[in-house]
């Protein structure tokens, strides 16, 4: 390809079942990957709209789509567009993707060929609510972008670290054959939090940290010299903490129960498990944890309680296996927003010597612990979308 022009730019998509999350970026001249825009279509099938922003917050679209807005190709092709209506003329350089799973193969990103995709398609069963989504993106930008090259940035490849004991799953041997094992997810967030450490806390990058990546989707992640050595979350995106509509750790008891007493469907145990669950489940009100604090109702209370609990204890199953921590890190929406949630994760671990200031702690960090804490607290954004920008910059030699 011949050399990026001033104008020319990189798109970053995160394809969900029912949104479309993107991110455009620039190379500046210094080589540096800069935001221009980010926006998303959401309510894709429901009630379609598409909304911007630039790169200062300032709002380039806020649009109602038609109904027809109705899958991954349509919502791409709202988005292409958008996209000429804005950068006509200039170049779309390369899309990078968020993949949810790269399985065993894929251990860094990695350019989507045909056979690629195929293999893609191969780990659909490992999390079906999210690659089938992530895979239709691609397959479109082939479609409508034909020539720009893809590449796919996984979840799980920043947890290949894991060391066997921690990626095993106790099931025989033989079963285990065919990718039954521990993966991992969250990890452009947490390949971002890493990158920054050196930066923000250069005494944690050599030592044990926790990272708290908690949002709709919630886990853990035990850093040790900036490797994950851990991660809440296993062979699929269910297990750990308590997540908006997932169960987290679940005895697998019942699991059997629900299919054997209760004689559900597997297509309704999978509902249950990935959408009816966790908070939403708990409370019967909502998935939102901002809608749940604002509430009086006991069960929108003791579904924060089991949050926070959970999150707690894995906190402490953590410090063990790292055999000690030097850094509690938050992440993600209501790890960056809730100072209500850190203070009350931080309050049930003050017996590993986590003291928080409140007032650092009520303006968001960056350092929330206070001078006497054994352990510092830090509240780090994350930017799973600069990750991703800066990946497909590198394979695709743009930089
Ligand atoms: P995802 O990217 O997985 O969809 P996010 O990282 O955006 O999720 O996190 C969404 C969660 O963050 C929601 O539960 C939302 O209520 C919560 N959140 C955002 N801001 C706040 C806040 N100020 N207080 C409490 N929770 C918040």
């Amino acid at each position: 390809m011949s050399k990026p022009v001033a104008n020319d730019f990189a798109l970053v998509l995160n394809a969900g079942s029912s949104s479309l999350k993107f991110c455009v970026y620039r190379l500046t001249n210094s080589g540096k990957w800069e935001l221009d825009a980010r926006g998303q279509i959401e309510g894709i099938c429901v009630a379609p709209r598409l909304s911007a922003n630039d790169a200062n917050g300032a709002n380039l679209a806020n649009d109602h789509l038609s109904d027809e807005v109705c899958d991954g190709r349509a919502a791409l092709n709202v988005l292409a567009d958008w996209l000429r209506a804005r950068y006509g003329g200039s170049r779309v350089l390369g899309v990078g993707h968020r993949v949810v799973h790269g399985g065993t193969r894929f251990l860094s990103p990695t350019i989507v060929s045909q056979q690629v995709l195929g293999e893609l398609h191969e780990l659909i069963p490992l999390a079906p609510l999210h690659q089938p989504y992530n895979l239709a993106a691609i397959e479109a930008v082939f479609e409508r972008l034909p020539g720009v090259p893809q590449v796919a940035c996984f979840d799980t490849s920043f947890h290949h670290t894991l060391p066997a004991v921690a990626a095993l799953v106790p099931l025989p041997r033989d079963m285990c054959k065919s990718g039954l094992r521990r993966y991992g997810f969250h990890g452009l967030s947490y390949e971002y939090v890493a990158s920054v450490i050196p930066e923000l806390a250069p005494e944690l990058s050599k030592g044990r940290v926790i990272v708290a990546h908690l949002g709709s989707g919630a886990s853990l992640c035990a850093l040790n010299g900036g490797k994950s050595v851990d991660n809440s979350l296993g062979f699929t995106a269910l297990d750990g903490l308590c997540m908006g509509t997932r169960t987290g750790a679940l005895d697998p008891g019942v699991v059997l129960y629900l299919f054997q007493t209760l004689g559900l469907s597997h297509k309704e145990v999978e509902s249950i498990l990935y959408k009816k669950s966790g908070l939403l489940g708990i409370s019967g009100i909502s998935s939102d944890m901002r809608d749940l604090l604002a509430r009086n109702e006991p069960d929108a209370h003791l579904a924060v309680d089991y949050f926070v609990y959970r999150a707690a204890k894995e906190i402490g199953a953590l410090t063990a296996v790292l055999g000690g921590i030097d850094g509690l890190i938050f992440t993600a929406g209501i790890g960056e927003n809730s100072a209500e949630i850190r203070r009350r994760i931080c309050q049930s671990s003050s017996w590993l010597g986590i003291i928080v200031d409140d007032e650092a702690n009520a303006a968001n960090g960056p350092r929330i612990s206070s001078p006497q804490s054994k352990v510092s607290v830090w509240v780090i954004p994350t930017n799973e979308e600069f990750v991703i920008a800066r990946h497909t910059g590198l394979l695709l030699g743009l930089r």
